[in-house]
């Protein structure tokens, strides 16, 4: 199957699929050849009412289900997003335009999500709290009630379950926003919830404009909490109107993130680590290694080495599975053609990648693997997010620079660090101000680091998802304080 019909999908409330309330729908196309894939019932704020309403009245219930029964049900969605792999992996290609082996790994990751969360949500403990032998102190870690999730378009699938996992495990019911561009997988993941015995309303997908549906999910009074992934002045709205509301969020916002190559590494293993730092998903992660700081000593060897790895990166249609995909949407692929034209007249020298044109799918959004060399951190090549397979090369004399040239930056998400010096590698990673650092490998650990708390200082927001971490932001403690 290389195709999916064109077809019409709904909002997705209380276990069923319904149209909007004004009939209006919102076309998703596939971003290797621009075809329309779907037409996707787009929320209006009377839709997102009745959504948050609808998981309202399911939240109770469901905070009130034994926890090991909650557990049970997202290892079911574990197991069966696993059994229709295939199934998740092609509309995620189709929608998104990742190759299809990303969109393999990124079903996995999601699985792994469920599963790892699914193994939580009978260990949500609280504490006992020693006041002396006249009182019994305890905490419980409690569901917030109704949380609103709003998501980017760069990994659906994975950002929709890495947000949902630890949200429902904890008791929490859930309202999802999805990105206008790729509704499809997080309408399916509804789906499945159900079929994997979720009541109805315990998740709820409203696709829509951002400026409707996910303005009036922040604002709706029954959302207790609101989690948002997305860029930097979206978030900074979110924010403001959860700030008026007085309920607290988590901002997984854009990055720029340093891979620091120092003169003692293994240099053939950072060239690989770079290249898939910026390449994979065609750039378009906020953790993405997009600025690439190599020593003076092994700057030029670097780029030579990073050169021919590019150069060998097939382009094509996610479906094909070539190493890279298309953007995912027009106005990306618009705005990253823009920052080569930045670079270009802030002077760096452009190396260009890839495949040729010719064996590319004519209408569809491809950008080749990019580098830039001689970047300033002053730049704006240097400064913004790209969100594209474009990387800049800085050199630098020794680890003072490097440090202050990664710290030197609106963002703070993760890092990259490469070298064999052990005592160099904890000297630094120590003084970086990011959320996550790598070590001789970019990526925490497989299928996306489920494990490990990720999320971001500065303008990369705040919060933490991922890892046992993840229940802190989806729960509240009470303590209960007993007079004996
Ligand atoms: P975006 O901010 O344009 O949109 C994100 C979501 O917000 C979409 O669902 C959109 O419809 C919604 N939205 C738009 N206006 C809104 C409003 N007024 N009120 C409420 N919701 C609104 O971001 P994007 O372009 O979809 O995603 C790319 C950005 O996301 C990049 O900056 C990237 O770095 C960031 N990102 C961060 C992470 C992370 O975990 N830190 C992960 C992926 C992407």
């Amino acid at each position: 199957m290389t195709t999916m019909e064109t077809r019409e999908r709904g909002l997705f409330i209380g276990g069923v699929s319904r149209p909007s309330s004004d009939s209006s729908y919102i076309e998703t196309r596939n971003p290797a050849d621009d075809s329309v894939l779907a037409a996707v019932a787009a929320a209006t704020a009377e839709d997102v009412d009745d959504a948050v309403r609808d998981a309202a009245r399911a939240a109770a219930g469901w905070a009130a289900t034994v926890p090991s029964r909650r557990g049970r049900i997202l290892n079911a969605m574990a197991l069966a997003m696993r059994e229709r792999a295939e199934e998740f992996a092609l509309m995620e290609t189709l929608d998104n335009g990742k190759p299809l082996s990303q969109a393999r790994s990124d079903v996995e990751g999601s699985a792994r999500y469920f599963e790892f969360f699914a193994g939580a949500a009978d260990k949500i403990n609280g504490d006992t709290i020693p006041l002396g032998p006249d009182y019994l102190a305890y905490t419980t870690q409690m569901p917030f009630g109704v949380v609103g999730q709003i998501l980017p378009w760069n990994a659906p699938l994975q950002q929709a379950a890495r947000g949902l996992a630890p949200a429902l495990a904890a008791g929490n019911a859930c309202v999802v926003k999805p990105a206008e561009d790729t509704p499809l997988s997080a309408l399916a993941l509804a789906e499945l919830a159900i079929q994997c015995g979720m009541p109805p309303g315990v998740l709820n997908v409203i696709p829509g404009y951002g400026e409707v549906a996910g303005a009036a999910l922040a604002q709706h009074p029954d959302v207790r909490k609101v989690v948002f992934t997305g860029s930097v002045p979206t978030g900074r709205l979110v924010n403001l109107v959860a700030a008026e509301r007085l309920v607290p969020t988590t901002l997984e916002l854009g990055g720029k993130s340093a891979n620091i190559v120092f003169g003692d590494a293994d240099i053939d293993a950072a060239v690989r680590g770079a290249a898939k730092g910026i390449n994979a998903n065609a750039g378009q992660n906020c953790s993405a290694g997009s600025r690439l700081l190599v020593h003076e000593s092994v700057h030029d060897e670097f780029v030579e080495k990073l050169t021919a790895i590019n150069a060998g990166l097939s382009l094509g249609p996610g479906i094909e599975d070539p190493d890279m995909g298309p953007i995912t949407t027009r106005e990306q692929f618009e705005r990253v053609q823009e920052y080569l034209d930045i670079g270009e007249r802030e002077g760096v020298t452009v190396i260009r990648g890839g495949t040729s044109s010719e064996q590319r799918s004519p209408n569809g959004y491809f950008i080749e693997p990019t580098i830039f060399v001689g970047v300033k951190n002053t730049m704006r090549v240097a400064r913004e997010e790209i969100f594209g397979p474009v990387v800049g090369v800085q050199s630098f004399a020794d680890d003072e620079e490097a440090v202050a040239i990664a710290n030197d930056s609106e963002y703070g998400l993760v890092a990259g660090v490469w070298s064999t010096s052990l005592s160099r590698v904890h000297r630094v990673a120590a003084r970086l101000e990011v959320g996550q650092v790598y070590v001789n490998e970019y990526y925490a650990g497989f299928a996306g680091g489920v494990e490990t708390p990720f999320g971001g200082t500065k303008n990369s927001g705040f919060g933490r998802e991922k890892g046992l971490e993840a229940i802190l932001h989806y729960t509240q403690a009470r303590t209960v304080v007993i007079r004996l």
